[in-house]
């Protein structure tokens, strides 16, 4: 007997997450798979943070930590804000969390009321429709082409604005595009909401630091929306940190306030330890982070150069994140071995059991016309793996 929720029906898996189980699952029966679906640095958390960590446990920081995060944290997290991106956030405005993901689903949960529209530029990361579901609001999509490196434009969002419009949750540098919003476009897009300050802003910046073209820009910046805007960080991507789960916002206090609320019910303070490692990974410099964007920017060269050899691929070199996100519709309706390929996931699965390459669909992205990779390997983990897929999609007519 299944009783599970209508809310849980409704929701779907994370499909980043689902396809890296699938591959695990493939390795552990002895096969050799090469994983490009998880977003993750496959570098280790540099020395001075794991020290940290292990100085936390021998001081006995094994107890409940304060639901907002330690004041130290929380200090350090204000000094990054002012001097990474000139932004002024209190102490007292910043709550940290098990990871952006649950600093995203906190901001969600605190603003979305049951049918409230949230605007999403497609192509998203996954877990954005999902939350937005599990808040019971709607989201709306707004396409975006490969030609504009799948940007979204002002006038775009304006003829998306209605009066149910609560929330517009965006990221730059982009997961899963790799594209990142200058300046001058993030200026246009504040003027937008300027008009509009009955809704809020929430910018996922995760990636802030992997971006090869030049300094991260915030849309937290522009102060004729300063009071709308939320923003999601965390050290998960610049610090190599995944498996130690902490995010965090910055955002009006009266924001700040309900996510604290929200997660005193259901998570409480993140691991004392994982703060700690975070404290000292904010306090620590920006070496190493310089040092693994410059690996990525290598692999990237790479991937666009193998990506580019490759028939019916379109693409364009990202200037941030770790991802490619290639339009393969080309593929649509081609066959091998009686095997059709029809859409993203078929050409997806595909590539998994013939190639023992992983990607994800581009569908769980809101983009059914193209799929995924990770540059977050090895250079060569990415050789081998451009060449089973090359040789895996030549075979296709
Ligand atoms: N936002 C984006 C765009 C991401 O790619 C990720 C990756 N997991 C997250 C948020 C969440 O990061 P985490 O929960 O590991 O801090
Ligand atoms: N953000 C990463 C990704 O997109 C990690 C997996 C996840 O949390 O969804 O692959």
């Amino acid at each position: 007997m299944n009783k599970v929720s209508d809310r849980l029906n409704n929701l779907s898996i994370s499909e980043t997450l689902a396809m890296t189980d699938k591959s695990r699952q493939l390795q552990a029966k002895g096969i050799d798979i090469i994983n490009l679906s998880i977003g993750e640095p496959d570098f280790n958390t540099p020395d001075h943070i794991k020290q940290a960590a292990q100085k936390a446990i021998d001081d006995n920081f094994t107890h409940y930590t304060p639901v907002q995060g330690f004041a130290d944290l929380r200090q350090a997290i204000s000094n990054k804000f002012k001097n990474e991106n000139n932004l002024d956030y209190a102490p007292d405005q910043i709550i940290v969390s098990t990871g952006a993901k649950q600093s995203l689903a906190n901001v969600i949960l605190c603003l979305a009321n049951k049918d409230d529209d949230v605007l999403i530029p497609a192509p998203f990361w996954v877990s954005y429709s999902e939350i937005v579901k599990l808040a019971e609001a709607k989201s709306v999509i707004i396409k975006t082409n490969i030609e504009d490196k799948f940007k979204v434009t002002p006038q775009q969002i304006e003829e998306a604005i209605t009066p149910k419009t609560k929330i517009f949750l965006f990221n730059s540098p982009s997961n899963p595009s790799g594209s990142l919003y200058s300046k001058e476009e993030l200026k246009a897009i504040a003027d937008v909401f300027a008009k509009h300050n009955d809704i809020f802003v929430i910018s996922d910046e995760i990636y802030e630091h992997i971006n090869f073209i030049g300094k991260h820009e915030s849309i937290g910046q522009f102060e004729n929306i300063k009071d709308q805007v939320i923003i999601v960080n965390g050290v998960s991507k610049s610090y190599a940190m995944t498996g130690w789960r902490i995010g965090y916002i910055g955002a009006p206090k009266w924001i700040a306030q309900a996510c604290k609320k929200l997660q005193g019910q259901i998570t409480s303070g993140a691991s004392s330890i994982s703060q700690k490692a975070a404290c000292a990974a904010l306090n620590g410099g920006l070496d190493t982070v310089y040092e693994m964007k410059e690996v990525f920017r290598k692999r990237r060269d790479l991937v666009f150069k193998l990506l580019s050899e490759i028939r019916g691929i379109k693409t364009f070199v990202p200037d941030g994140a770790f991802y490619f996100f290639p339009d393969i519709s080309f593929f649509f309706g081609k066959s091998v071995d009686k095997i059709t390929i029809n859409n993203a996931t078929d050409l997806c699965m595909y590539l998994l059991n013939n190639a023992h390459v992983a990607t994800v669909t581009g569908s769980a992205f809101g983009d059914p016309n193209c799929i995924r990779l990770s540059y977050a390997t090895s250079e060569d983990n990415i050789i081998e793996a451009l060449k089973r897929i090359k040789t895996a999609l030549d075979k296709l007519n």
